[in-house]
């Protein structure tokens, strides 16, 4: 980046200088007729170890929200801060690369490489970025362990269950001790107790890495283990 970043900090940044923060985000998607407004003013600020949950009903906007907060998708106003920098303001270049630096992503499917052992899966994007060194591989070691597949760092994705390849998943988002944390619909391909199971560890990592993290899910059970929980209709947050 080669703008410095005190040129993104803004008064209302030292209220949330680490975390991830939407003001007044609005999203509309597609066009006349058809135009949805898939984020409506949405305002949400999750500070650095919380655990934020957002529930609502599929077509509520939970996908949307997690695109924008995550700099996949520009909003069509409002603003979105990561870790201080104002993601919103940035080139799409630079945008990239923050997100890169700064954001994990657990998606619905793990998209996890076929070809790759759980380790490698971690290893993978560092070794592109040349940046694979003996630290790294201690830390990738260490996350394995930390998501409890210790036993399978060798096994390949057609090795694994839903649940071990949803926290490989998580333990690769984890990888580049993201900032912020996006998490959706972790629970839709596993049965009741394995899904508590992976909010759970989600939780403890949360905790433990100073991670803000929002976790968006129609599974209102999420709401006994999240720090704060919203609800999302039809775009609109409360
Ligand atoms: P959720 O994840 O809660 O199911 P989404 O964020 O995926 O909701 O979708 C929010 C709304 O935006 C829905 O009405 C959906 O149909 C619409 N939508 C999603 N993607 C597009 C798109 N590419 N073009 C037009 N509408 C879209
Ligand atoms: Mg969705």
């Amino acid at each position: 980046m080669t703008t410095p970043a005190s040129d993104y900090h803004t008064a209302a940044d030292t209220v949330n200088p680490g975390g991830l923060r939407l003001d007044d985000v609005t999203l509309t998607l597609g066009d006349g007729d058809a135009a949805v407004t898939a984020l409506d003013h949405v305002v949400l600020s999750v500070a650095p170890g919380e655990f934020v949950a957002v529930v609502g009903p599929s077509g509520s906007g939970k996908s949307s929200l997690l695109a924008v907060a995550g700099g996949l998708q520009r909003p069509s106003s409002g603003t979105v801060h990561i870790a201080g920098t104002e993601l919103t303001a940035l080139p799409d270049k630079e945008r990239t690369a923050a997100r890169r630096r700064h954001i994990g992503f657990v998606f619905q499917q793990s998209n996890l490489l076929a070809s790759l052992t759980v380790l490698e899966q971690l290893l993978l994007p560092l070794h592109i970025d040349g940046r694979l060194d003996a630290a790294a591989r201690a830390r990738a070691v260490e996350l394995v362990e930390a998501v409890g597949l210790a036993h399978r760092a060798a096994s390949r994705p057609h090795q694994l269950s839903g649940g071990e390849r949803q926290r490989a998943g998580l333990a690769r988002a984890l990888m580049t001790s993201p900032a912020v944390l996006l998490v959706d619909e972790p629970t839709s391909a596993l049965d009741r107790v394995r899904s508590a199971e992976a909010v759970r560890l989600i939780a403890e990592q949360t905790h433990e890495r100073g991670t803000a993290t929002v976790m968006v899910t129609h599974d209102t059970a999420i709401m006994d283990v999240a720090d704060r929980v919203h609800e999302m209709v039809d775009g609109r947050l409360s």
